[in-house]
């Protein structure tokens, strides 16, 4: 996936000026730096969400296997099928049983329509998602009545589901406990190679452990966020370029 030249607004506001980053396929990128850089926005413009925000703008193009995902003849649904969108806090359909809530972006893409079907795939993302050992037994239960930690899972398991391209996942360990945290983890690690993850992350051992790429977002004062450095993260973390980055992966700020 590439971004390309991406400039975001909310209002007047200038938010990201000119960044491009490539995401390689099949290889998790993290994105680093202190809060209100952009980070968020830059995620939520790869598959189209930004544009759902009342007063936001955009320029630049986002392209995945070489089409332009804002191009006048592409669906934001489609973007949304092939994009799938963790976020901090979980979401769950609360009521909704765990299979359920598996299985519920299914019915917009056409696929699962046999139970058996469904049933290989809520057992098949369930396992992906490292949950589905602690709730085989009660699948028919509400997905509200998990922990947090499997709650995220069971949001990741959801999307999986739909066999996404990229996984988009803004922070979604920082509300996490450690377990749970080791889980998602082991997650992105069995996902490469087959999906494009891009991980949000303010935990720069997790940066690390999880990330091929690894891209250092920044916004000085009052000037909108770009992309100060980026590359392999072990560079990033051992010999990086700027000094700024330095100072953030070492954490002398932020
Ligand atoms: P990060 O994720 O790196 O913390 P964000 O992308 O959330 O950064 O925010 C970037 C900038 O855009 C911040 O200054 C933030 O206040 C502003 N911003 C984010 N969302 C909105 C919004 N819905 N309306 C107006 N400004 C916003
Ligand atoms: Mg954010």
């Amino acid at each position: 996936m590439v971004a390309d030249s991406i400039t975001a607004w909310f209002g007047t506001r200038k938010v990201l000026d000119r960044v491009s980053l490539t995401m390689r396929k099949g290889e998790v990128t993290a994105l680093i730096g202190p809060s209100g850089c952009g980070k968020s926005t830059f995620l939520r413009i790869l598959n189209r969400m930004h544009e759902l925000v009342p007063s936001a703008a955009l320029a630049g193009e986002v392209r995945l296997d070489g089409s332009n995902i804002y191009a006048a003849d592409q669906r934001i649904t489609a973007a949304r099928r092939s994009i799938g969108m963790i976020f901090q806090k979980p979401n769950p359909f609360p009521a909704m049983s765990i299979y359920d809530n598996v299985v519920s972006g299914l019915k917009l893409s056409g696929i699962g329509s046999t139970r058996e079907i469904r049933d290989v795939l809520v057992e098949d993302s369930l396992r992906k998602a490292s949950l589905w050992d602690e709730v085989k037994d009660r699948l028919d239960q509400p997905g509200g009545g998990l922990s947090g930690g499997q709650q995220q899972r069971l949001c990741i398991a959801r999307s999986l589901a739909v066999s996404p391209r990229v996984l988009l996942m803004d922070e979604p360990c920082s509300a996490l406990d450690p377990t749970s945290t080791r889980r998602v983890e082991e997650t992105i690690e069995q996902l490469k190679g087959s999906t494009t993850v891009v991980i949000v992350t303010h935990n720069m051992q997790q940066a690390n452990r999880v990330s091929d790429d690894c891209a250092f977002f920044l916004a000085a004062q009052n000037t909108p966020g770009v992309i100060v450095e980026h590359g392999a993260t072990e560079a990033m973390f051992d010999r990086p370029r700027d000094q700024r980055t330095s100072d953030y992966v070492n954490g002398r700020f932020g």
